[in-house]
């Protein structure tokens, strides 16, 4: 027996007589947790509203568990070799890793037992907040639209194994007659993901404290072990990013003192370290230096790495196949690179570059995607279908499964001829492109054209679009879609609600004018029913953060517009009232990033042909008398690349894109954008380059700190830093926006600054949106009459 063999030989003071088993040939990084039919969504909503109890939200979820792994058996994974990934969630799998850990930050103290422990109820707490005590933070995971917790970690958290959750599913799992593979969140990403509490010294990072939780992971995978787990991955998708604020050396070293340390552990399943989102680079070959037994390559964002020096004996996983689309894509080229790791180790084996909790269950689930497009995709199912593909072929050779690969070689075939696919017409008006098409005159002059056509008092007052969608809205559209509600009276009932949101924003006396976008699901899916090129889905759902799912678009062909999408509806508005309407469009960053992307061609050439329809429906805007058109880009930031060599590139086509749909109006018509969030960084200057006449940014949480880093930035074009979180009811006080307003003013002239909330009204409820808006006026007013 080998050495690592010989770990197993004593197990629970057991002689065992079976040998550890070999890296499953073909697996997955993780899979989709919500349900197919959401089912995981709507039990943690009834326990929230108190319909069920947490015996009966356990009961659900180890239901859906169980499904799953038989799913995946079914779909080609092993049901005793590893294959399978125990990758479940309730809400997010950092807080299930802070949880792990015990790190609960000191405001949530309360909701732990003498014995340390958090119930589920503690557990959605910390995601969602109670009372005075805010959740944990939100944000991005890696380039992904799913959204992560945030830990806290000071000098003074306690780490401790606080909850044995992760091994209780594992024991569930062989209770099922399941030898599955435990995922969680490696120690370093989740050290480097975390933020300093509150009370941490200016100098202290969460990283500091390695060494002090090192010893509660090795507890977890010992207690693995001993309860039968023969691999364990650990996710170190932060080794990938360059966008994490830390020396490379510092967490090269983490990585190499973590890997070193568990693997030294006598009593341990084999260490999978899985870096999805990108490649390892440097940090390779240093993990390959470790003890650990298997690592995970994103062989889709990254590149087949040329030599790994001190690899020995560790298997090579492939992320051969793409778990951020949705495309079936070219299965020949991903077995290819699997065979190039064969310069490398002879040890492969083939999974999912992600895990695939990005991507909607299954294909076959969809009744309306045509003749064509269910041939071209791949959902979670269907990727499975892949890498057990690959894998057969890793195991018996390229000739048994050659008539896979000729298959989705012919598919890929026919797309890229498909009519609808390539549109003629589109590509030349492309080609055809100037520089000029790209710019707009100078700013002074637009300013003054714009200010003699809309007569605004100043610091004017505005709101980001959406009114509330009440249960009213929703239930119309519902019975809209069944076919219960006739277009035209669902087009009455819309029209009734904008004559409702102009005449509240006429009694409130704000300024620029919205109609409050009832008409539309959502600000993506609205402009992807009714462009060309897009088609939706049924039920392609993907959890975007905790209970909250997404459907997003699928981006296929060319793009164009058949007609006017949002014409009509703001020319309604514009004949109820003498004050400027805005009319309000997405841009083309924020409807590539919140869809489901072509991968057959690079992503600024589809956002130029998004920007050319919204451009045409801006100019028609225009033409019906609209002399204001906001057109939102809140996914600017988000989409940004996680290498720096990349950002270049992404920054010249994504605000390339929003210059072309924009610039083709006169000068005295005004231009506004709406970004979500406050913190620039990189896309400051992106920002700027974008010429938008106004731009709405968040604010109010970070009371303002961002106004002067734009104004340092040489940003002299108008802004409307937001007065009023809407992420909360709370309603905030006139006092209260009166102070933002002049902290405002401190840094920047008031000529630029507009007044408006940090971001659309559509979650709110109309009680506080009406004292807050009211607030807000009366703050300007007060503030005005000092200018
Ligand atoms: N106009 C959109 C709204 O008000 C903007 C939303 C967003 O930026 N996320 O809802
Ligand atoms: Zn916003």
């Amino acid at each position: 027996l080998c050495q690592h063999q010989c770990r197993y030989s004593l197990h629970e003071g057991l002689l065992m007589t079976t040998t550890v088993s070999a890296f499953p040939t073909g697996t997955i990084l993780g899979y989709p947790r919500i349900g197919r039919r959401r089912e995981l969504k709507k039990a943690v909503e009834a326990f929230w509203a108190g319909r069920i109890d947490a015996a009966e939200l356990e009961a659900t979820a180890a239901t859906l568990r169980n499904t799953t792994r038989e799913r995946l058996a079914g779909l080609g994974l092993g049901r005793t070799d590893s294959s399978i990934p125990e990758s479940f969630s309730f809400y997010d799998q950092v807080l299930d890793a802070a949880v792990t850990v015990g790190a609960i930050p000191a405001r949530f103290a309360d909701l732990v037992d003498a014995d340390g422990h958090l119930d589920l109820a503690g557990y959605f707490t910390l995601a969602r907040g109670a009372g005075e005590n805010l959740p944990l933070e939100m944000t991005k995971w890696f380039d992904s639209n799913y959204h992560y917790l945030v830990p806290e970690i000071g000098p003074d958290t306690t780490f401790s194994l606080a909850s044995d959750r992760i091994v209780r599913e594992f024991a569930e799992a062989v209770a099922a007659g399941f030898l599955t593979r435990p995922v969680i969140v490696g120690p370093v990403t989740f050290l480097l993901l975390a933020k300093p509490s509150s009370d941490a010294p200016a100098d202290f990072h969460p990283l500091d404290r390695l060494d002090d939780l090192l010893p509660v992971y090795a507890t977890l995978i010992e207690r693995l072990a001993a309860a039968g787990a023969q691999w364990v991955q650990l996710d170190e998708p932060g080794l990938v990013s360059e966008s994490i604020d830390i020396p490379r050396d510092t967490a090269l070293a983490a990585l190499a003192r973590s890997y070193e340390t568990l693997g030294a552990l006598e009593n341990r399943p084999s260490l999978f370290v899985a870096a999805p989102y990108g490649s390892l680079d440097d940090a390779l070959p240093v993990l390959a230096g470790t003890p650990v037994e298997a690592i995970g390559l994103d062989l889709v964002r990254g590149t087949v790495p040329a030599d790994v020096p001190g690899l020995g004996d560790t298997v090579l996983v492939a992320g051969v196949i793409d778990g951020h689309n949705i495309w079936r894509g070219d299965l020949a080229a991903a077995f290819e690179k699997v065979g190039q790791l064969g310069a490398l180790t002879d040890r492969i084996a083939v999974s999912s570059s992600t895990s695939l909790l990005h991507l909607p269950h299954d294909v076959t689930d969809e009744s309306k995607l045509g003749a064509d497009l269910p041939g071209w995709l791949a959902f979670a199912d269907q990727k499975i279908g892949q890498v057990a593909t690959l894998a057969r072929g890793l195991a018996e050779g390229q000739a048994a499964i050659q008539a896979e690969l000729d298959a989705a070689t012919a598919s890929l075939a026919a797309r890229r001829v498909s009519p609808g696919v390539r549109d003629g017409a589109v590509r030349a008006r492309l080609d055809s492109l100037t520089p000029a098409d790209f710019s707009r005159g100078d700013y002074e002059t637009r300013l003054a054209a714009q200010e003699a056509v809309l007569d605004l008092p100043p610091l004017p007052t505005t709101t980001i679009g959406s009114f509330p969608q009440t249960g009213e809205i929703r239930r119309a559209r519902a019975r809209l879609v069944s076919g219960e509600l006739a277009p035209a009276d669902y087009q009455e009932l819309m029209r009734a609600e904008i004559g409702r949101v102009v005449q509240l924003q006429e009694d409130l006396g704000l300024d620029v004018l919205v109609h409050g976008e009832p008409e539309r699901n959502d600000m993506v899916q609205y402009f992807a029913e009714n462009l060309d090129g897009f088609t939706v889905t049924e039920n392609g759902w993907v959890q975007s953060y905790g209970s909250r799912c997404t459907r997003p678009s699928i981006l296929w062909g060319d793009v164009s517009r058949p007609a006017p999408i949002t014409v009509e509806w703001s020319s309604y508005t514009q004949s109820l009232t003498e004050k400027p309407v805005k009319g309000m469009l997405t841009g083309p960053v924020t409807i590539l990033a919140w869809s489901f992307v072509r991968d057959d061609q690079p992503l600024g050439e589809t956002a130029r042909q998004v920007a050319l329809a919204l451009r045409d429906e801006i100019g028609d805007l225009e033409a019906a008398g609209i002399q204001v058109v906001q057109v939102d880009e809140p996914a600017l930031r988000e989409l940004l690349p996680l290498k720096k060599k990349d950002h270049a590139d992404y920054l010249d086509w994504s605000v390339g894109s929003f210059r072309l749909a924009t610039a083709g109006v006169a000068d005295a018509t005004q231009i506004h954008t709406h970004l979500c969030y406050s913190e620039f960084g990189v896309v400051i200057d992106a920002i700027r380059n974008l010429d938008a006449d106004v731009t709405s940014i968040e604010a109010a949480r970070s009371k303002m700190e961002v106004v002067a880093d734009l104004q340092a930035s040489g940003f002299d074009h108008g802004i409307g830093p937001g007065v009023y979180d809407i992420h909360s009811p709370r309603v905030p006080g006139v006092a209260e926006v009166t102070e933002l307003l002049e902290r405002a003013l401190e840094s920047i002239p008031a000529r630029q600054v507009w007044v408006n909330p940090d971001c659309g009204l559509k979650t709110r409820g109309y009680a506080e949106t009406v004292d807050s808006l009211r607030n807000i006026v009366d703050a300007t007013r007060a503030v005005r009459a000092t200018l």
